[in-house]
């Protein structure tokens, strides 16, 4: 490994009440706290695609991502730490004002490159990628959300660390890589049970499949009732919810991703969806940082 984590994560059991006499156990696995800046899942997607460049002598990284994109961050830090220079394809005019995420990534020496988002809509088209290979020669050219086999197997390694004890794992979606990567991994009988933050998330169905191995496509399911309003979208109760479960637990969620995926996860139990004996483990996948903009409602501010 190119470079190690700063903590290593584990696994913290919850007592909320509404779990009582419901499930066995919830636990959260805590991937937050493994790095400062490079939080959460995306650490364990972007980890391969270094050893890559390292393995080959390749010193320049290009990613894509929205102007708020945590990915994005994650891959100017990491990127940062492995002394390799990154490149971000941003979408949107964002250079009139960089956000604070994209702030963020100048600061950790990524150039960033601004295209409309009709070019962006093309970034995984051959002739945009030979392009953007032209611009920034020897490049590794890293897909949104690190969504290749790379970032399959890193986000595999999560799974290396869940004990075999847990029934069901429960994870955020946002390309599905992490999603992926678990339900390969996990022991057989184990479900993996996936919380799309966005409108109209039964999309990701189609996206996951090709990834999941032929045993272990009968392993998993994806929820899209929890969106509240939308991807990056929330709603007082969201917040209440998670400020909450900070004073209740001592864990702060962030509100793109977690906070979401633990709300779904609450009404499930809630409702009865699973069984007295089922052993729930929910990953933190990371991603305080998007709190920023709601950091003064949230008892713990960002919480990153
Ligand atoms: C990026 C991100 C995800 C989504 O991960 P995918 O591998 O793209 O599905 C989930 N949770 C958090 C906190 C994230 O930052």
């Amino acid at each position: 490994m190119v470079i190690t984590p700063d903590r290593q994560p584990y696994i913290q059991a919850i007592t909320p009440s509404w779990y009582h006499h419901k499930v066995a156990e919830v636990s959260v696995l805590r991937l937050d706290i493994v790095h400062p800046h490079v939080s959460g899942n995306k650490w364990y997607k972007l980890m391969y695609q270094l050893d890559h460049c390292a393995l080959q002598g390749i010193k320049k990284v290009l990613a894509f991502g929205g102007a708020y994109s945590n990915h994005l961050a994650a891959t100017a830090a990491m990127a940062n730490l492995a002394g390799l220079q990154s490149v971000g394809v941003v979408r949107g005019d964002f250079y009139k004002k960089l956000t604070p995420s994209l702030q963020f990534c100048k600061e950790q020496g990524m150039q960033l490159h601004f295209v409309t988002y009709a070019e962006y809509d093309r970034k995984t088209e051959p002739d945009m990628l030979a392009d953007l290979s032209a611009q920034y020669p020897g490049a590794f050219i890293i897909p949104e959300g690190g969504a290749n086999e790379l970032g399959r197997r890193g986000a595999g390694e999560i799974a290396a660390i869940i004990p075999e004890s847990y029934t069901h794992v429960a994870v955020a979606v946002g390309t599905g890589t992490t999603l992926a990567g678990i339900i390969n991994n996990v022991p057989e009988g184990t479900q993996v049970y996936g919380y799309a933050p966005m409108k109209g998330g039964a999309y990701l169905d189609d996206v996951v499949a090709p990834w999941v191995l032929p045993e272990k496509q009968g392993s998993y399911k994806i929820f899209d009732n929890w969106h509240f309003g939308g991807f990056g979208k929330h709603t007082t109760e969201l917040l209440a919810f998670m400020n909450e479960f900070y004073i209740e637990q001592n864990i702060p969620l962030d509100k793109v991703y977690t906070a979401k995926m633990m709300w779904g996860v609450m009404e499930q139990i809630k409702m009865g969806f699973f069984s007295n004996n089922a052993r729930i483990l929910c990953v933190h996948t990371g991603g305080l940082q998007g709190n920023i903009s709601v950091a003064n409602e949230l008892c713990y501010g960002t919480g990153g």
